[in-house]
């Protein structure tokens, strides 16, 4: 049986801390914060009428920058079903409140491919769709097939399909029309038997491998080598306050980066299109000397210039405040607007 848990002692005022549930560590409360194991249980809470609401899932992906003035929804969904498979392909049916990782361990468990460069991405399969997640060349598009949600204003649960969703680069419908409009309760992921549409070209999986020897890697394989190699690049959030990657890489048009190759012979891009590239973002911000700068409790990584962090009793205001610094600096060296990936609340 599934039961509604409300910290009913904290229900009211602003006493509940949000620091155990948000990665980057930060001290903010709420009015109360409700563990939800099932639909059913998300139902009975929209019952309530306890408005605002927010969803969490693992909180790896928000900034807290004040307290939140109303409730939180803390997403426990839990389950892994086999819906159908053929001799190719599996269909597997996730809770959304799965953790990510735990689901990518269990696909290797069952030697299934898909999902093996999303290995270590924090947080839960519920939000892995919301900015369709992605690392090392791979989206969890590639492997999506639909999900369930529920509507917040009916209550009414409706099925999404892939094209529904539009997903995009750190993007889909749920960011944008539809945000904040839906809780998301499973998804549905196809995933192959074989070795199917391996992504193993990226720079540092592929020398990683050849370093290992390793010339026809199974799912596994490669997970290990993506595990080896986040490990040693990010900050592990148990240890140092972060949310991943701040801003999004952006996309500029092909004239803007040739005229910034002239001043900047070395800055890297990717093809997006004929017309457009991809600047990595953490380069730029290197490139003005945030990279490893530390501002009493909080700073930028000093491996990766696109993680900020809270090395404890930072606030989420001055995580915000440094980033609008360099969003702005940004822009006026570079002409670029980097966009947060993070969910600012
Ligand atoms: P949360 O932070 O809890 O929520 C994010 C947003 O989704 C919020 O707006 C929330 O309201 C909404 N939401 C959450 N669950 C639901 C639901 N069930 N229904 C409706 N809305 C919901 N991201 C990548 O894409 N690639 C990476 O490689 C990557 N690496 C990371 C590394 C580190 C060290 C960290 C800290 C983060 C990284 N991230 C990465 C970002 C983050 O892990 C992902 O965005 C992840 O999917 C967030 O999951 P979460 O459950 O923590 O979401
Ligand atoms: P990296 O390898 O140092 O590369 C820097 C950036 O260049 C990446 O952001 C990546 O863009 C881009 N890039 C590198 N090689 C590429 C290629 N062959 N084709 C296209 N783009 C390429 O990056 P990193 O910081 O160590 O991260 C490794 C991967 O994990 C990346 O895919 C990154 O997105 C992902 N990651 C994401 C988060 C997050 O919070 N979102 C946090 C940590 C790591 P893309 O980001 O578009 O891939």
């Amino acid at each position: 049986m599934t039961t509604l848990k409300a910290h009913s002692d904290q229900l009211f005022g602003l006493e509940t801390s949000l620091k155990p549930y948000n990665t980057f560590g930060l001290d903010a409360h709420c009015s109360g914060l409700y563990h939800i194991y099932s639909a059913k249980d998300f139902i009975e809470f929209l019952h309530k009428e306890l408005t605002p609401f927010r969803i969490i899932g693992g909180g790896s992906n928000i900034l807290l920058t004040g307290d939140i003035n109303g409730y939180i929804v803390k997403n426990e969904i839990k389950g892994i079903h086999i819906e159908e498979e053929n001799d190719e392909t599996i269909q597997v049916r996730v809770g959304s409140g799965e953790i990510w990782h735990q689901f990518v361990m269990w696909s290797l468990s069952h030697r299934l491919y898909g999902l093996e460069n999303l290995s270590l991405i924090p947080g839960t399969v519920g939000a892995a769709p919301m900015q369709n997640i992605g690392a090392y060349g791979i989206e969890q598009e590639h492997v999506f097939h639909s999900l369930n949600a529920i509507e917040i204003a009916t209550g009414k649960i409706v099925n999404f399909s892939k094209e529904v969703c539009m997903f995009g680069y750190r993007e889909s419908i749920f960011k944008n029309t539809h945000k904040d409009k839906y809780f998301i309760t499973d998804v549905t992921y196809c995933l192959y038997k074989k070795p199917q549409r391996l992504h193993i070209a990226y720079g540092a999986i592929a020398e990683t491998l050849q370093m290992k020897h390793i010339s026809n890697p199974t799912s596994s394989d490669i997970s290990e080598v993506v595990i080896e190699i986040r490990k040693s690049k990010l900050p592990d959030p148990k240890i140092i306050g972060n949310a991943g990657s701040f801003f999004k890489n952006p996309v500029i048009d092909i004239n803007h980066y040739k005229s910034l190759k002239i001043q900047y012979p070395d800055i890297p891009s990717y093809p997006v299109s004929e017309s457009a590239v991809k600047v990595p973002a953490g380069w730029l911000i290197e490139q003005l000397g945030f990279k490893g700068i530390i501002r009493e409790n909080i700073g930028v990584h000093k491996k990766q210039a696109l993680v900020l962090v809270n090395y404890g009793n930072g606030s989420g205001r001055d995580i915000w405040n440094l980033a609008m610094e360099i969003q702005n600096k940004v822009r006026e060296v570079f002409s670029i607007d980097i966009a947060p990936e993070v969910n600012i609340w």
